[in-house]
């Protein structure tokens, strides 16, 4: 079978082992939850409930404030304590909603299945039902699915590209859902269908997860409606990047500055997946998510299935605790994720990982070399030392002249530099500067 890539990144050590195997399990239900309203890409949610409310698994908690917003559910019975202000992982405030959960009640709570006509499904009831549920890309973009999937008149979406990827190292979230949830995955896949009769379905799978590969093989064929093709990918990072995967897996080029959608493509991580069926079969919205706990410094490394608003700190209790001597925190994958001066956060949507390293470099930076190893690993084809002289000098026209826009921030060019030169850090700090000062 031949295995597709796409051109240039690079080849961190994955560090897999540890969560691998490890099936997902459930977290113990938290006592309190504390569930921030900003958790997507776009405008923070409403708050629909205050101080005293009741409220119930799967009831709405914060409205969508706009097209580009997603809706917020509640995960538990329970009761609104306060709404609080605080910092998200990356750095951005946001109100929270604390709940008082009952334990009890929670714990007893189980989901219905209910019938669906899957052939009674046009575009739109897919699409609302999306929108409904909450649902969001839950790959770590966190964009709102429903419009993803809700292109403009002029453009039409031929290929769906399911991203199984998971390129990051430390993280098997998506790796188990692959292997736990395929059904799920295939049936979500089938309702897409319905609404956008694509004329492909390619689901990429990198070459280190043969597992997955064969489980959604099987899957598949079991389908006769619904055409899904398994794309195995060489093992690269940033495969899982919507520009890259799109190319690996069918040689569609996204123009610099363009969406996937402007070419017919719509991506979907896998937990997305199983988001939509989660919501389309059991009435549940998104109001839970699996995370990888893993890294040196935590006792037993885990994928942990979570309700969304569960403190940090529970999510290390129930790995057995922090173990030697930790040098760095991580919210999602080591090469994207942010360092946490704190675990006084909680999981949200697009929480993929928590990670505990000890052996995180503490390493000061030389000057550039100019050795082209930063430019030679980029998938944008950028001049990373460039972009970060520019920002370095405050020359932030000049780097928006050399496509800075375009970085999306995959961190292999600092990954690469023999330097290390904090490159990622200051291409951020020069597109927050045009961004905020509309240059
Ligand atoms: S410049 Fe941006 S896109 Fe290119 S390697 Fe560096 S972080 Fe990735
Ligand atoms: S990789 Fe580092 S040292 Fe080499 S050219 Fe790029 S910034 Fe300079």
């Amino acid at each position: 079978m031949p295995v597709r890539t796409f051109k240039k990144g690079v080849h961190p050590h994955d560090h897999k082992e540890r969560t691998a195997s490890s099936a997902v399990e459930d977290t113990p239900v938290p006592a309190l939850l504390r569930i921030p309203v900003s958790q997507h890409l776009g405008k923070p949610a409403l708050p629909v409930k205050g101080r005293g409310d009741e409220v119930v698994p799967g009831e709405l908690i914060c409205d969508a404030d706009g097209f580009v917003s997603a809706r917020v559910h509640s995960p538990v019975y329970g009761k609104v304590k306060r709404i609080v202000q605080q910092p998200l992982p990356a750095g951005r405030m946001s109100d929270y909603i604390e709940i008082e959960v009952n334990v009890e009640e929670t714990q007893a709570h189980e989901w219905q299945r209910r019938d669906v006509d899957l052939d009674a499904l046009d575009r739109k009831a897919v699409v609302d039902g999306i929108r409904d549920a909450g649902v969001v890309g839950m790959g770590g973009a966190t964009f709102p699915t429903h419009v993803k999937f809700s292109p403009p008149p002029t453009a039409e979406i031929d290929t769906l590209v399911i991203n199984g990827v998971e390129c990051e190292p430390y993280l098997t979230c998506d790796h188990r859902l692959m292997l736990e949830r395929t059904t799920e995955l295939v049936e979500a896949i089938r309702i897409l269908h319905r609404g956008f009769s694509f004329k492909r379905i390619l689901f990429g799978i990198e070459s280190n997860k043969p597992d997955a590969i064969e489980a959604v093989s099987t899957a598949a064929a079991g389908v006769s409606d619904t055409p899904i093709e398994i794309v195995p990918l060489k093992v690269k990072y940033p495969q899982g990047a919507e520009k890259m995967l799109i190319y690996a897996a069918n040689g569609r080029t996204v123009p610099a500055g363009k969406l996937p959608l402007e070419i017919g493509v719509v991506v979907a991580n896998v937990f997305t997946l199983v988001a939509i069926e989660d919501w389309f079969f059991w009435g549940k919205p998104l109001v839970d998510r699996v995370i990888t706990v893993s890294g040196d410094g935590i006792k037993e490394a885990r994928n942990l299935r979570a309700p969304i608003g569960t403190p940090f700190s529970d999510l290390v209790d129930g790995c057995g605790g922090i173990v030697g001597d930790v040098t760095k925190v991580i919210a999602g994958g080591p090469m994207m994720g942010v360092a946490l001066p704190t675990l006084d956060y909680s999981v949200t949507k697009g929480s993929s990982g928590l990670l505990f390293l000890t052996n995180a470099e503490v390493v000061d930076e030389s000057p550039c070399i100019r050795c082209g190893r930063c430019v030679d690993v980029c998938p944008m084809n950028l001049m990373p030392l460039k972009l970060a002289a520019y920002a370095r000098a405050g020359k932030f026209l000049e780097a928006r002249a050399l496509h800075l826009n375009d970085c999306f921030e995959c961190g292999s060019c600092a990954y690469a530099c023999p330097a290390r030169i904090k490159l990622v850090a200051w291409i951020r700090y020069a597109k927050n500067y045009v961004r905020v000062h509309k240059l």
